[in-house]
């Protein structure tokens, strides 16, 4: 079976060797020593000011709305995976959607003015599949609204945009370390804000708001994560340079052999450096993608219809039409891309799509 998605496995003995760390410290969680390890780690080599790791990739972003959010309502994208949509309702807040540019696939900056109100407090955006959102203008437009900025950057491990990390912008980006990502704890994220004062509340808020064990600086949720994921982080950190590499030949194999006149690929936007971290195709009509998933089904081969469906068609959002959004998602298909996927299966792959249409 040849899945999207395999999960790098460092070498156990080196998972052990970590993890044998907590065990020696007899210290399990609440930020030890290989917490701040990996954060250390992460902030060098991702070159960015801050890091916040946390227990997940959906917390950072709910905590990031209830500082910056508030009750208001958010513009956001309907092209991202469901747990951009769902912080946002969770946390009391109202998901407006704003459809996507038809070929970057992030929200389309030109359509975000006409969806400001007077209850917009904050713009959620998602740097689809490592793409990044056309930061520029969406940050003239929270400029001129006095709007918050928050991107769920949970696909973007080492994407720069404008040779600096694309964590760095936004008020809050945040990033998920789930095991389906590029770089992982098993399950993990991370916040990133270069804001000093917002940094704080970011991080008391993760902890319970605890200042001292027994004085609070305010609200507070549990978005710990443990040591014995931090073990996991600080085991596949040393391999995350040929993760990538191993990747980037993928993906330059299935752009080479692949008959790209039949589909759209992904367009990354100029002054973007990628992570390779997903290849989808979005064929002509849904159509003709189900015939083709039939066929890798009937190979043994399981790409993924991701993202879908569109995230305004939940009956907790709205229903509003997003036209674009509704269209790609209907016809968009994540090929497998993972460390391991060799050149003959991705020979398969690539000649059964080529004769599927
Ligand atoms: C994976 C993902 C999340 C959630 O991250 P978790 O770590 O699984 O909580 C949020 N947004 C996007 C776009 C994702 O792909």
């Amino acid at each position: 079976m040849i899945p999207v998605t395999k999960t790098f496995l460092p070498p156990l003995e080196e998972y052990q060797k970590q993890v044998k760390r907590a065990f020696d410290n007899g210290w399990l969680t609440n930020r030890g020593e290989l917490v701040l390890e990996l954060e250390a780690l992460l902030k060098k080599y991702l070159e960015t000011d801050n890091i916040i790791i946390t227990n997940n990739g959906t917390i950072p972003l709910q905590i990031a709305l209830k500082l910056l959010g508030n009750t208001g309502e958010i513009i956001t994208t309907p092209f991202s995976y469901v747990a951009t949509t769902a912080a946002i309702v969770w946390e009391g807040c109202t998901p407006v959607f704003v459809d996507i540019h038809p070929e970057y696939l992030t929200i389309d900056e030109s359509k975000i003015e006409a969806a400001i109100t007077h209850k917009t407090t904050a713009i959620l955006a998602t740097h689809v599949f490592g793409n990044p959102c056309n930061i520029e203008a969406i940050e003239t437009i929270a400029r001129k609204h006095h709007l918050k900025i928050i991107y769920d950057a949970a696909h973007c491990f080492g994407v720069k945009y404008n040779n600096q990390s694309v964590f760095n912008y936004g008020d809050v980006s945040t990033c998920s370390f789930h095991a389906t990502k590029l770089f992982h704890t098993a399950e993990g994220g991370a916040m990133f804000t270069q804001d000093k004062e917002l940094h704080h509340r970011l991080f008391y808020s993760h902890n319970f708001g605890h200042n001292t064990p027994l004085t609070f600086h305010g609200l507070g949720i549990n978005g710990k994560i443990s040591e014995v994921q931090a073990a996991m982080g600080l085991a596949v950190f040393p391999h995350i340079d040929t993760i990538i590499s191993e990747r980037r030949k993928i993906v330059e194999q299935y752009i080479e052999l692949l008959d790209l006149s039949r589909f759209q690929s992904l367009k990354i936007r100029e002054d973007a450096e990628w992570n390779y971290s997903y290849f989808p195709i979005i064929f002509k009509s849904e159509a003709s993608l189900l015939k083709t998933e039939k066929l890798l089904h009937q190979n043994h081969i399981i790409p993924r219809r991701y993202f879908y469906p569109s995230l305004n068609n939940f009956e907790y959002t709205g229903g509003e039409s997003m036209p674009i959004a509704e269209s790609i998602a209907s016809r968009i298909l994540c090929l497998p891309l993972y460390y391991g996927l060799s050149t003959e299966e991705v020979k398969k792959i690539v000649n059964l799509i080529n004769n599927s249409l």
